[in-house]
């Protein structure tokens, strides 16, 4: 099935019932088939959509979100949404990484974990959306590096700071991307389900521990009521605690009177948030 069908949006994870797809017209949802397989399929939110690049989609359309959001993509993603929304060229939002010359996209990174740090707490598994990391309790991991797509999703669980970016070179072809992203969507809707399936077996007494799991334990449940600032909220309270942890590190090892106040005023805004 070609990836711009909207057949393709049908039998999907439980987590985008909220979309409403099958209330949608044809026409709407064509557009967001046609917009979702130009995105990325990084599923790292940073268009200010958690659940990934899809909900992301359904936004522009039905939402009438701005279609320059999408940061992984770049400028040439934001000038292909333009393209089949038949609307003037938009500015892509700026990112802290270097445009590649040749791609017009942000530089790509890979997630690598220093595994002499790693203490086995599994945190970072449950945070990657294409299940791309390997490993058991107590033992040391690893990220299967042609898998990860760079979404810096499991940099914040780790709590010894033992995760790293490393900047790859490569320059895909058209044809090879949308292959790609097309093996990234199939790798995310199997990590929903495969989540859905645990959460349903009545056996699994693991915790909650993503946003996303949340969201999806809770259209599970047909109670799908965390709204877009919740799901901000999340994202916010999550980038607190990474600090927090990097300064008490820091400070571990050498004592800063700034790095203290910034250090207590994080830990206000948390005691605030929670
Ligand atoms: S890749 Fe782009 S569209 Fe997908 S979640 Fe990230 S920012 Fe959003
Ligand atoms: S390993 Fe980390 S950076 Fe790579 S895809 Fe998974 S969560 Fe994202
Ligand atoms: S979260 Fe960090 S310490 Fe824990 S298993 Fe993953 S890489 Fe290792």
């Amino acid at each position: 099935m070609s990836n711009n069908s909207p057949q393709r949006l049908n039998n999907i994870p439980v987590l985008f019932d909220e979309l409403g797809l099958t209330e949608l017209s044809d026409e709407q949802l064509q557009c967001i088939a046609e917009i979702d397989a130009c995105l990325p399929q990084t599923q790292c939110g940073l268009c200010e959509h958690p659940e990934g690049c899809l909900p992301y989609a359904h936004s522009i359309v039905v939402k009438s979100d701005s279609y320059n959001k999408c940061v992984p993509g770049g400028q040439v993603v934001t000038d292909h949404i333009a393209k089949i929304l038949d609307k003037p060229p938009l500015s892509v939002t700026p990112s802290k990484w270097a445009v590649n010359t040749n791609s017009q996209r942000p530089n790509e990174v890979r997630a690598v974990i220093k595994e002499d740090d790693c203490i086995g707490c599994t945190k970072c598994i449950p945070a990657c959306p294409v299940d791309a990391i390997i490993g058991t309790s107590k033992h040391s991991h690893s990220v299967f590096t042609d898998l990860c797509t760079g979404c810096e999703l499991c940099l914040a669980p780790c709590p010894v700071d033992c995760i790293e970016l490393v900047p790859i070179e490569r320059n895909l072809s058209d044809e090879k991307r949308e292959q790609e992203q097309a093996h990234l969507r199939q790798r995310y809707h199997h990590h929903l389900n495969r989540v859905q399936a645990q959460m349903n077996d009545k056996r699994n007494n693991k915790p909650v521990v993503s946003m996303v799991q949340s969201k999806l334990n809770n259209a599970t449940l047909e109670q799908v009521n965390i709204d877009e600032q919740q799901a901000k909220n999340t994202i916010a309270t999550a980038k607190i605690r990474s600090k927090i942890k990097k300064l008490e590190k820091q400070l571990s090892v050498r004592d800063n009177e700034k790095k203290r106040q910034e250090l207590a005023s994080l830990k206000a805004q948390l005691a605030q948030a929670s």
